[in-house]
């Protein structure tokens, strides 16, 4: 892939984002205690442009979207939203219903969803579509595994789950869209990529979008990194160019962590 030549005119400040995936973590009244501490905390220690998102289970995401109303720097997400519009899908969750309970954003491809619901590209394309006509916003994953990474595959893997999920979408879809780069062997495991590992995975991205959706997709998305990211690493993860934010797993459950990496995002 060639070098992207970045036209001055087009350059725009990129949203700064904190996303917290809560997982299958806090019951109902755990998980409002602990929205409770952090949207306060935050509100009154980042003083700078953040788009904070809180992606609990389903059940808390009206409770939570109803205390975060009118506050504008930030957002509740599901953390998955079903492939299919409605009908007899037991157990789904359709992106309208996401919606309709208050949620603006949903994570589609996290790597769990990949490896323990056999999640393919083709699967993941289907809940992006359906999360832009309930008019969400979608963060989409991709990250490659520990042995591709070992192998050196790691553009093939990225290169793949980019284009098997993302190249119909329409450059309208695009301008809603999230990326997300979370290598799995980071996942939970408190193995952080370094920043430089990160920012050439991010920077590889950048080029992708920009060859297939132009400089002005490319400049405009935000690209998350996520994998064992705590209040510690955070600033330097976040000062690399190409790293926007984070999409934090584990430390997002601590209102005081959460709250320090969001500090660190600026
Ligand atoms: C995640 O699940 O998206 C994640 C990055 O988790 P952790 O921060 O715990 O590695």
């Amino acid at each position: 892939m060639g070098k992207i030549i970045i036209d001055k005119e087009i350059l725009m400040k990129r949203t700064r984002i904190v996303a917290g995936n809560w997982k299958m973590n806090k019951d109902f009244e755990a998980g409002l205690a602990l929205a409770s501490e952090i949207i306060p905390m935050i509100e009154s220690e980042v003083q700078h442009d953040l788009l904070t998102i809180l992606f609990p289970p389903f059940i808390h995401i009206h409770a939570l979207a109803s205390l975060s109303a009118g506050k504008k720097q930030f957002a509740i997400g599901a953390q998955d939203c079903s492939a299919f519009e409605s009908g007899a899908y037991t157990g789904e969750v359709a992106a309208a219903m996401i919606k309709s309970a208050g949620a603006d954003y949903v994570l589609i491809g996290h790597s769990e969803r990949r490896q323990l619901h056999s999640e393919t590209n083709a699967f993941c394309y289907e809940k992006l579509k359906r999360a832009f006509e309930a008019g969400l916003k979608p963060i989409y994953c991709v990250g490659e595994l520990k042995e591709q990474r070992i192998a050196g595959a790691f553009e093939d893997v990225i290169i793949d789950q980019l284009s098997g999920a993302l190249q119909k979408l329409t450059t309208r879809e695009m301008e809603r869209l999230v990326l997300a780069y979370e290598p799995v062997w980071a996942i939970g495991t408190g193995l952080t990529a370094s920043p430089e590992q990160a920012q050439e995975v991010h920077a590889f991205i950048r080029q992708w979008l920009a060859t297939q959706f132009g400089p002005d997709i490319s400049n405009r998305t935000s690209i998350l990194y996520g994998g064992s990211v705590n209040a510690v690493n955070a600033k330097e993860l976040f000062g690399m160019p190409d790293i926007d934010g984070g999409l934090v797993g584990g430390a997002s459950l601590k209102s005081r962590d959460f709250t320090e990496i969001a500090k660190a995002n600026h």
